[in-house]
C-alpha cells in the first residue's frame, strides 16, 4: 500500500496524475500563500489546508518533502488594479505597511497552528526577494520573452510564450482588448494581453525598490515564479492554489517559469475549489467573512473547521455553516471521548487494524477522497466486530492523515475558563444579595461569552450555548 503513488487532478491535463519525485529524493511542492493585508478568512484556510493534506500524507509515506509557501506583502493590486492591497491597508489603518504586513502574517501562522496545520519547509516574502524577481525579468528581457514598455514597466509579451492558456483555458486571441486583467497605462503595452512584471513606482513613494529599470516594485505574478524556482531548484512537482488563481495568476506564472528554463516548470497544477458561507461567496464586500478567531469565541474547537473542511473533498465547492461546525464539534468530543474509552484495551489485533488503515490510506491516496475516508472512521467508530484495542490503534493511526487530534482529552462540561468562573461567581453573589440588576447585566456579559445560565431553586445552573 506505501508503494501506491498518490493521484491527484491536475487542472491542466484535466486528469488525475499520479504524483512523481521527479529528481527521485525530494518531493517539491509550492503553494501561493496569503497576501498579508488581512486576515486571512476561513475560506483561505480551506485552501492552505490543501498543503497540509498533501504533506501529511506524503510524510505517511516516508517521502521527503520541501514544501515553499509564499508570503504575498507587496504587488497585489486591489481588483479594480487601481492600488497596492497592501498600501490601501496600511493607509486605512495609519501604520507601516510593513507593520501591516508583519501583524497579519503573524496572524496567519496561529491560524494555521489552530488548524493543526503542518508549516511549510519555509516562507519566503516578496518584498525580501525583490533580487530573484529582478535576475529573473533580466532573463526573460534577454530572451525576448520581455521587454521596457513606453511607461518604463517591463512587460511579459505573452504572445512569446506559445502554450498559453493550457492551464485556464482562455487562449490569447479570445482576450479582448480592454479586458481589465491587468491594469496598464494607454499605450505603454506592445499587445493588450501583456502584463507588467516590474511596475514604474510612477507617483509611489513607498514599497518601492531601485531595479535597472528605474525605480518600481514588482508585478504579483512574477514573485511566484522567482521564489519556486529558486527554492525549489527550478522544478515544482505539486502546484497549489484556489481555483481563482487559475487565470491570470497560475497561467502568467507559468509562461514566465517556462520561458525562463525553457521547459516546463511543474508537474502537478492542484486547485482547491471554493468555499460558501450560509450559501454565500465568502467576500469582505458583501460582509460574509468568518474568521477562525469567530469559532474560538464561539467556543467551537477550530478542529471542527478542519473536519467540516474533510467531508467535502477538496475539488467540490462547498457550503459551511454554523450548524455544521457544531456537529462536527460534538463529533470530535465524542471520538476524544471514545479514545480514552478505547485506550484501557489490551486486545490488539495489528493485522486486523492494518486493513483498516489500509483502506483509509487508499482513500486519501484517490484524489484525497476525504470524505469516504471519514465514512469508514464512522463506520470503523460503530462496528461491533472489532475490538476496542483495534479501534485505538486504527484512529491512533490514520489520525496522522486527519490530523484531529483524536487522542486528545475532549473538553470536559465543567472546564471554565477563570475569567468565566469568576463573572459566574460573582453573579450568584449578587443574587444572593437580592441585587438582580446587576445579575441581569452578569448574564448577558456570560452570554456574550457563549455560556447560558439558568436559575432553579438549587442556585444557578450553567451550560454552553453550543
Ligand atoms: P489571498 O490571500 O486573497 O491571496 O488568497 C489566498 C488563497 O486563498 C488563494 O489560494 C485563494 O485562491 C484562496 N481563496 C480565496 N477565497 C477563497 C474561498 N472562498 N474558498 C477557498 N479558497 C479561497
Ligand atoms: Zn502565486
Amino acid at each position: 500500500m506505501k508503494n501506491t503513488p498518490i493521484q491527484l487532478f491536475d487542472t491542466k491535463s484535466r486528469t488525475l496524475q499520479a504524483v512523481q519525485i521527479s529528481n527521485g529524493k525530494t518531493l517539491r511542492i509550492y503553494s501561493c500563500g496569503p497576501t498579508v493585508y488581512r486576515d486571512a478568512h476561513v475560506g483561505n484556510m480551506r485552501t492552505f489546508l490543501l498543503g497540509d493534506l498533501i504533506t501529511r500524507l506524503a510524510k505517511f509515506l516516508n517521502y521527503e518533502i520541501k514544501f515553499i509557501q509564499n508570503i504575498t506583502d507587496v504587488g497585489h493590486m486591489s481588483e479594480d488594479f487601481v492600488e497596492d492591497k497592501m498600501l490601501a491597508q496600511a493607509k486605512a489603518e495609519s501604520k507601516d505597511p510593513y507593520e501591516i504586513a508583519r501583524i497579519y502574517e503573524s496572524r496567519f501562522h496561529n491560524d494555521l497552528s489552530s488548524l493543526n496545520i503542518t508549516k511549510a519547509t519555509s516562507y519566503p516574502k516578496a518584498s525580501e526577494s525583490i533580487s530573484l524577481m529582478h535576475d529573473l525579468i533580466t532573463k526573460l528581457i534577454e530572451t525576448e520573452h520581455a521587454y521596457v514598455g513606453g511607461d518604463n514597466c517591463v512587460y511579459f509579451s505573452a504572445q512569446s510564450f506559445l502554450g498559453y492558456g493550457a492551464i485556464s483555458g482562455n487562449r490569447l486571441d479570445a482576450l479582448k482588448p480592454g479586458h481589465r486583467f491587468e491594469y496598464t497605462e494607454d499605450g505603454a503595452k506592445k499587445f493588450h494581453a501583456d502584463w507588467a512584471l516590474w511596475k514604474a513606482a510612477a507617483g509611489r513613494s513607498e514599497m518601492i525598490w531601485e531595479s535597472p529599470w528605474g525605480k518600481g516594485f514588482p508585478g504579483w505574478h512574477i514573485e511566484c515564479s522567482a521564489m519556486s524556482l529558486h527554492y525549489l531548484d527550478k522544478f515544482v512537482d505539486i502546484h497549489l492554489g484556489g481555483i481563482d488563481l487559475r487565470f491570470p495568476h497560475h497561467e502568467n506564472e507559468r509562461a514566465q517559469s517556462n520561458s525562463a528554463i525553457n521547459n516546463e516548470a511543474v508537474a502537478l497544477w492542484v486547485h482547491g475549489e471554493h468555499l460558501l458561507f450560509e450559501g454565500r461567496k465568502m467576500a469582505k464586500s458583501t460582509g460574509n467573512v468568518v474568521l477562525v478567531a469567530d469559532l474560538i469565541a464561539k467556543h467551537l474547537d477550530p478542529l471542527s473547521l478542519r473536519l467540516c473542511f474533510l467531508e467535502n473533498q477538496y475539488r467540490s465547492q462547498m457550503d459551511l455553516s454554523w450548524d455544521s461546525l457544531k456537529a462536527a464539534h460534538l463529533l470530535i468530543q465524542r471520538w476524544r471521548d471514545k479514545t480514552k474509552i478505547w485506550a484501557g484495551s489490551k486486545e490488539i489485533d495489528t493485522k486486523q487494524a492494518q486493513v483498516f488503515i489500509d483502506e483509509i490510506l487508499s482513500n486519501f491516496l484517490d484524489d484525497l477522497d476525504t470524505p469516504r475516508a471519514l465514512q469508514k472512521l464512522r463506520s470503523i467508530e460503530k462496528a461491533e466486530t472489532l475490538s476496542d484495542g483495534v479501534k485505538y490503534e486504527i484512529f491512533e493511526t490514520v489520525d496522522q492523515l486527519f490530523g484531529l487530534d483524536l487522542l486528545k482529552p475532549s473538553i470536559g462540561k465543567g472546564e471554565l475558563s477563570p475569567e468565566v468562573q469568576t463573572l459566574l461567581d460573582q453573579r450568584q453573589s449578587a443574587r444572593n444579595n437580592g441585587d438582580f440588576a446587576e445579575s441581569d447585566r452578569l448574564r448577558e456579559l456570560l452570554l456574550e461569552k457563549g455560556v447560558s445560565v439558568r436559575d432553579s431553586k438549587d442556585g444557578q445552573n450553567w451550560e454552553w450555548l453550543i
